[in-house]
């Protein structure tokens, strides 16, 4: 099953884990990730990720994914999660450098560290910046009872991580279970 995409990148990055398996099991998988969140995630280009940069990435999904079913909760998060997520931003700080080109100045913000360090670096930040906005009041686990993927609703009905994934699947199966006994 293809990972599913399109919410905030936190919760892109903690839905890799479904009920079903890890969608991030290999490098090779998170180069397939990488190219599902082209343009929001990573830098672009043809960096073909390794086995360290698949463990960076692993591990800040597993601590994110403390921080926020513990807020879920209403819980303090652990703390050995709030110190991975700061962590792996240290390890490839960002600085934005005012560069001149031609007559303009733009501001660059450019992290230090490899690709894989640059790319765990700005999801642990996306994953900070997320559980300390106004968007975790509405953080939502999807309704399936064998689902566990997390979701803020444009729509405040919605309760499914997806029609197709879940909302469907329920139904058929309400469906049986209605027709079942008759
Ligand atoms: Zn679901």
């Amino acid at each position: 099953m293809d990972p599913l995409t399109g919410e905030h990148v936190a919760l892109d990055l903690v839905n890799t884990r479904t009920a079903d398996g890890d969608l991030l099991a290999t490098a090779d998988d998170l180069r397939v990730w990488l190219e599902l969140e082209a343009g929001r995630v990573g830098d672009g280009g043809d960096w073909i990720p390794g086995d360290g940069d698949l463990a960076a990435v692993r591990s800040v999904r597993e601590d994110t994914s403390a921080l926020l079913r513990a807020l879920r909760a209403g819980k303090r998060p652990p703390v050995a999660a709030l110190d991975g997520l700061v962590e792996a931003q240290r390890r490839a700080p960002a600085t934005t450098v005012p560069v001149w080109e031609g007559d303009v100045l733009s501001a660059v913000r450019v992290r230090a560290g490899g690709p894989g360090e640059r790319l765990a670096a700005a999801l642990a930040e996306a994953a900070v910046e997320f559980a300390g906005s106004a968007e975790l009041a509405r953080l939502r686990e999807c309704e399936a009872g064998d689902c566990v993927l997390l979701f803020v609703p444009a729509h405040p009905r919605r309760r499914w991580c997806s029609p197709a994934r879940c909302g469907n699947r329920v139904r058929v199966a309400r469906h049986y279970h209605r027709h079942k006994d008759v």
